[in-house]
């Protein structure tokens, strides 16, 4: 079995004025997440995951901040743009894990959401997909609820017909 393994880590400040987008569900709170996309710091972690486990660069270099085509775009889109790299290498996604640092708001109650939302994104079964949401324990920036941060990690496994081809 030919498996690899990817990390990402993402993390986006908590602004007004702006929609609170995570694992492309929108949740309702006062604030939202500052970026030049929609902010979705959980897509952009499982993102950076992905092209990690490929040796692919990074979303930085995919996706340019300072490239007008992609301000404003909805980070789903970006994620499918990364699974045709992921298809086009011959993987498939065995699972993923993610946790969420974030005080505020309370993500318990939208998590199941996410990883429907999640898993349906990337064609996977929501068995496939783990989301964990801690708080940073009212230490530093994240603590005071200033942004959050993603972790993600991801396994991704050769294609069988390709593997024995
Ligand atoms: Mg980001």
């Amino acid at each position: 079995m030919n498996l690899r393994i990817g990390n990402g880590f993402d993390s986006h400040r908590l602004v007004e004025g702006r929609d609170f987008i995570l694992g492309g569900i929108k949740i309702p709170y006062e604030r939202g997440l500052a970026g030049h996309s929609d902010g979705d710091a959980l897509i952009h972690a499982i993102i950076d995951a992905l092209l990690g486990a490929i040796a692919f660069g990074d979303i930085g270099e995919l996706f340019p901040d300072n490239d007008p085509q992609y301000k404003n775009i909805q980070s789903d889109k970006l994620l499918h743009e990364t699974l045709e790299h992921i298809n086009k290498a011959c993987y498939r996604i065995n699972n993923l894990d993610c946790t969420i640092i974030c005080e505020a708001p309370k993500l318990s109650p939208y998590k199941k959401n996410i990883i429907n939302n999640l898993a349906g994104l990337m064609s996977i079964e929501p068995t496939q997909v783990s989301i964990k949401a801690k708080t940073a324990e009212q230490m530093g920036a994240f603590g005071r609820g200033e942004g959050i941060a993603v972790i993600a990690t991801v396994l991704i496994e050769k294609l069988k017909s390709l593997e024995t081809a």
